[in-house]
């Protein structure tokens, strides 16, 4: 059996769209209807009238899909796809804040699970963080959470002091200033982008931080031809899918989410056929966690 002409005449007759993360495997990505970042994603699945959406990415986008589109059956196709920073911002601990600093704001990156994102006030994504947190009156406080390094990258950039919650994502964590020296060395003539959920001190090496939606686009849209990038290898097949005669090279040890790479076509082919493994959120949740969604959305992309 030819599995993509399979899954292809399975969402055909399912009336099916799938949606893929930048971050997942060069197959899954190949029989996506739509490739994206968070934000474009979660773009999609607001706009999305399909029946049935087959979401390959880690389970808190599925459930972003779910609560955007509850009337959709959401089809996550691997559950063990998780993601381990949304795991520490747990919703018990986010509410206890909550009840604590009634007049703080918080703003989630969209990284939190469903159960969390109804304990505050509006979501963010890295591409559109910058704008959401300038959308905050200045004599508010802010809780950013759950990534501190991207939190701190953004009090930086913006001059706006932030309360963090301390978590991060273990892929972007562990890439080190001394990766970006090491392939500013092999690679002498590139221009150097890394993903704003690195540490501060390998942000300050790079030309730019951007999110993948952001590196995309400014890899598409530069004269330069040579691009070292700083993120989630899956990134890079359609970078070269894209812009053919421009060169992009991984940092060193490529940095690799587990979780991304774990949905694999036979996952989507089962899930197509059985209309399962679905994300299931009571109500409650999803008009609870919708608001801070919906707040996200309304500001100007
Ligand atoms: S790359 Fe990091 S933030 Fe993204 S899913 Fe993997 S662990 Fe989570």
């Amino acid at each position: 059996m030819d599995i993509g002409r399979e899954i292809d005449r399975l969402k055909k007759e399912r009336a099916a769209v799938i949606l893929a993360h930048n971050y997942t495997a060069p197959e899954i990505q190949d029989i996506a209807d739509f490739v994206g970042d968070s934000l474009e994603l979660s773009r999609k699945a607001a706009a999305c009238r399909a029946p049935v959406i087959v979401f390959c990415g880690v389970k808190f986008m599925a459930e972003t899909a779910k609560i955007l589109s509850p009337e959709a059956v959401v089809l996550h196709p691997n559950p063990n796809s998780g993601c381990p920073m949304a795991d520490m911002a747990d919703s018990a601990a986010v509410a206890a804040y909550r009840k604590a600093h009634p007049d703080t704001v918080i703003v989630a990156y969209v990284n939190t699970t469903a159960a969390t994102k109804t304990h505050v006030d509006i979501c963010c994504t890295s591409g559109n963080a910058e704008k959401v947190i300038a959308s905050i009156p200045k004599e508010k406080r802010i809780l950013f959470l759950p990534d501190a390094n991207l939190g701190r990258n953004l009090a930086k950039k913006l001059n706006r002091p932030m309360e963090l919650w301390p978590g991060f994502c273990p892929t972007h964590n562990r890439i080190l200033p001394e990766w970006i020296a090491a392939a500013r060395a092999a690679h002498p003539g590139a221009t150097v982008l890394v993903h704003p959920e690195c540490l501060p001190a390998t942000v300050a090496l790079a030309d730019r931080a951007l999110s993948t939606g952001g590196m995309l686009k400014f890899v598409r849209e530069s004269a330069e031809t040579e691009f070292v990038i700083g993120t989630e290898t899956g990134i890079l097949y359609r970078m070269k899918k894209e812009n053919p005669e421009k060169k992009f090279y991984p940092l060193e040890p490529e940095p690799i989410c587990p979780n991304m790479k774990k949905i694999t076509l036979e996952d989507v082919l089962f899930a197509l056929q059985d209309l399962s493994p679905r994300i299931e959120l009571d109500p409650e949740t999803i008009a609870l966690a919708r608001i801070p969604i919906d707040r996200m959305l309304e500001v100007r992309p």
